[in-house]
């Protein structure tokens, strides 16, 4: 079976979130299992710069705003998936990160960049691509390939459609004139179609259109059909509720492998966890903290956004150091957050170290340093990083949304709270901190949690299986 699995990022090629990790495992694991599933990339710079044996096979025109572009074959590192790249220059090749500039602010044009980077997912898809190989089916993910559904559709194609949703709250909006930027047909800006509470929508045009809708966790496909996490797309999800998933991500066990992991200092096992104490004490030294094998380290990693109830670990950070714990923090993103966490560190030099940027090796460290994860997401579609500490054995703290409720087993692997509020957050940390006091119990917590499987063949024969019913 042979799937064209269209993404905007994709480790280790470029990241800025959860849907690079999903991009650069899942493709693979379906081919493990069989399927001939290829990535298609943007051409940024981190990409013509990383993929493997890239050579042009397609000059590709008629695009929109007269962009012409060429078509590479590559592979991916690591794992060697072939791997397709729209090589655009002026829509790619340009400082900043996939969808911002240097200081921060979307790129003017990223309407023009993800139509044409649609557009060319569904020519690959139908039976006019310049290809020889013809996917079967297109997965489509996120807003940035929303589009694709629709010119497939719109063009009468039928090349079966996935699209999936990895975080409802990016929805690609765009103003009603950029219509004619992205040359879809003016009749399809309406309730059937692509227009959204009076804008265009790259999501929403997506969800429409696709045959299948995916999200990446069961209670997430539940949450975002209420009005609460629906965030306004809660009557089309409901609408086509018989057509909604959730299929739980899996995570990189061969990158997320303590036992083997380039970037820590000392390797362990959940039977022989010397190395990760032996972890915590390099952490505290190399961020700066007292050093202590017993004091409780409470790690986040995250981007600061308000998605990740960052405010109430700020709530919480005091009652934690009073209680003889330290916090280290990795995260970059809104300037107030970052401030906040900058500041808290000033206030408690050897206590707290807050690590503003972004840092692979680093978000390892941490995994593996840390006693416990702090994860309070206001919604988490899955959420990764407390995979990662189940699989560090780093107690996980999550608030009971989406794929947190969905991996995390209270007094179990980890500690779970019902609401978004400081107070709910503090009985959890009480809680846990509690648990700490005693050895033998914590260790089996961590254990528990290591012993869980979340690699990700389970989630590949889910969509295996969704691709099946859909080419019949
Ligand atoms: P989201 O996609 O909403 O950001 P996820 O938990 O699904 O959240 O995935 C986040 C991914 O990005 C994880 O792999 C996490 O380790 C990584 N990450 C987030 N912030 C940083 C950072 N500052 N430095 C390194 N890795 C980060």
């Amino acid at each position: 079976m042979r799937i064209l699995f269209a993404t905007s990022e994709a480790r280790p090629l470029i990241k800025t979130g959860g849907l690079a990790d999903v991009s650069g495992a899942l493709p693979a694991a379906l081919r493990a299992i069989g399927l001939d599933c290829r990535v298609l990339l943007p051409g940024y710079p981190a990409v013509l710069a990383g993929a493997r044996q890239a050579r042009p096979v397609s000059r590709l025109d008629g695009l929109a705003g007269g962009t012409v572009a060429t078509l590479l074959e590559a592979t991916m590192p690591e794992n060697g998936t072939p791997l397709y790249i729209l090589d655009a220059p002026e829509l790619f090749q340009r400082e900043g990160g996939p969808y911002q500039d240097v200081a921060g602010h979307d790129h003017p044009d990223n309407v023009l960049r993800f139509a044409v980077f649609s557009q060319v997912a569904a020519r690959l898809a139908c039976s006019d691509t310049p290809l020889s190989w013809h996917p079967e089916v297109l997965h489509c993910n996120d807003w940035q390939t929303g589009l694709a559904p629709a010119y497939l559709r719109l063009a009468g194609h039928a090349t079966p459609t996935v699209m999936t949703v990895h975080n409802l709250a990016y929805q690609g909006i765009f103003p009603p004139e950029d219509m004619t930027t992205v040359d879809l047909p003016a009749e399809s800006f309406s309730l059937n179609g692509v227009e959204y509470y009076g804008s265009l929508s790259f999501l929403k045009a997506g969800l429409y259109y696709a045959d299948r809708l995916t999200t990446v966790s069961p209670s997430y496909a539940e949450e975002i059909r209420l009005p609460a996490l629906g965030m306004g797309m809660q009557g089309l999800l409901t609408t086509r509720g018989d057509e909604l998933v959730g299929i739980l991500n899996g995570i990189d066990t061969v990158e997320w492998n303590a036992a083997s992991d380039v970037h820590l200092p000392y390797t362990y096992t959940s039977r022989a966890l010397a190395g990760k104490s032996q972890c915590k004490l390099k952490l505290q030294q190399d961020l700066n903290l007292e050093p202590g094998r017993d004091t409780p380290l409470f790690g986040v990693i995250a981007r600061l956004a308000n998605q990740k109830g960052l405010d109430l670990v700020l709530a919480v950070a005091e009652g934690i150091l009073h209680r003889g714990g330290q916090i280290a923090l990795l995260g970059t993103g809104e300037k107030t957050l970052e401030a906040a966490f900058h500041d808290l560190c000033a206030q408690h030099p050897g206590r707290v170290a807050a690590v503003i940027g972004y840092d692979e090796g680093l978000s390892h460290r941490i995994e593996a340093g840390s006693d416990i994860f702090l994860m309070p997401s206001r919604f988490e579609p899955c959420g990764l990083n407390q995979l990662y500490s189940l699989r560090y054995g780093t107690v996980p703290i999550v608030h009971a949304t989406g794929g947190l409720k969905d991996t995390v087993e209270d007094g179990v692997t980890g500690f779970v709270f019902h609401e978004p509020t400081p107070h709910a957050l503090w009985l959890a940390v009480d809680r846990a901190l509690h648990a700490y006091t005693d050895p033998k119990a914590w260790k089996r917590m961590m254990r528990a949690g290591m012993s869980r499987d979340f690699s990700w063949e389970k989630s590949a024969r889910e969509y295996e299986t969704l691709y099946r019913g859909l080419v019949g």
